[in-house]
């Protein structure tokens, strides 16, 4: 697997025949749902990247950035069967922070007033910055990020406008483990019982989703407190349901809509987020 820490060497590297590049960032200890979007991005492209960086300014509290997991070697066993196209960029603070490690600030306007932007002050200005510099070192073709950070995807979409980018952003799905919990670095972090307990934020979505068209956003919501707070060591940061464009929280539902229910909740100090899709009858 060839590893660059500055970007100007990768490109220098890449060989033709160049036709497009596709690149997927990451923050690292990669599991199932990083490899679905390189195995996208291998599919669609000439040449992939896939970059490993723990971003400092998305995170807006120094504890979740100390505790989270870092495994570059693993990283780099698991990406290897992906060598014949995929390199990696590990980027060193100062290739992607060449003027110090802080986030610029942008106006994305609703997309970042609620849900992470409202309880992660700041979270999204540092997503954007990082996300902004690594597609002016890189000058990816295509870019794939999940839906499971789906205020994320839509804040990018909003960056590539802003910025008149070239780019186009390949929104994938959200891979779950087979007990419905989506698959998240975070979960190494939990311990046994709370990894035991956490495919009950699936299983409570599922639940709404099927009473989607008897239920009111009260009922949804206090469906969700009544169960999550059952659970130990679970607190919830927040329920919402929202609207998937504008991604404001509504509380009222009308027919022939469509909605996403979207959920953060610590299991202990660790902080799972989850959201589904659904459709008003
Ligand atoms: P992260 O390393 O958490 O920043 O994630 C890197 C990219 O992988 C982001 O675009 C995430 O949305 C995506 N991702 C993380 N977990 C999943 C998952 N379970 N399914 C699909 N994509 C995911």
């Amino acid at each position: 697997m060839l590893v660059f820490s500055s970007a100007k060497e990768l490109l220098a590297a890449l060989h033709p025949p160049f036709t497009s590049l596709g690149l997927v960032p990451t923050m690292g200890a990669l599991h199932q749902g990083h490899l679905s979007l390189v195995e996208r991005a291998m599919k669609e492209n000439s040449h992939v990247v896939v970059s490993i960086y723990v971003n400092p300014t998305q995170f807006n509290r120094l504890e979740d950035l100390e505790r989270y997991p870092r495994n570059i070697e693993e990283d780099l066993k698991t990406l290897a069967p992906y060598s014949s196209k995929a390199v990696v960029y590990a980027p060193t603070d100062e290739d992607l922070y060449p003027a110090g490690i802080q986030a610029k600030s942008y106006a994305f306007g609703t997309l970042t007033q609620y849900l992470e932007g409202a309880y992660r002050p700041g979270h999204f200005d540092g997503v954007a910055t990082v996300i902004e510099s690594l597609f002016s070192k890189i000058s990816p073709t295509k870019a794939y990020f999940g839906e499971k950070d789906f205020q994320q995807v839509q804040v990018i979409k909003a960056l590539v406008t802003l910025l008149a980018l070239e780019v186009e952003i390949i929104s994938c799905p959200i891979l779950r483990a087979e007990d419905g919990l989506a698959l998240s670095s975070r979960n190494v972090l939990l311990t046994t019982v709370q990894r035991e307990a956490a495919p009950k934020l699936y299983q409570t979505l599922q639940t709404i989703i099927e009473k989607r068209n008897q239920w009111n956003v009260q009922e949804m919501t206090a469906h969700f407190f009544e169960q999550i707070e059952a659970v130990a060591n679970f607190t919830i940061d927040y329920f919402a349901v929202a609207d998937p464009k504008t991604l404001e929280p509504v509380d009222q539902l009308f027919p022939s809509k469509s909605y996403r229910i979207f959920v953060a909740v610590y299991a202990g100090a660790t902080r799972l987020i989850d959201t589904v899709e659904f459709h008003r009858k």
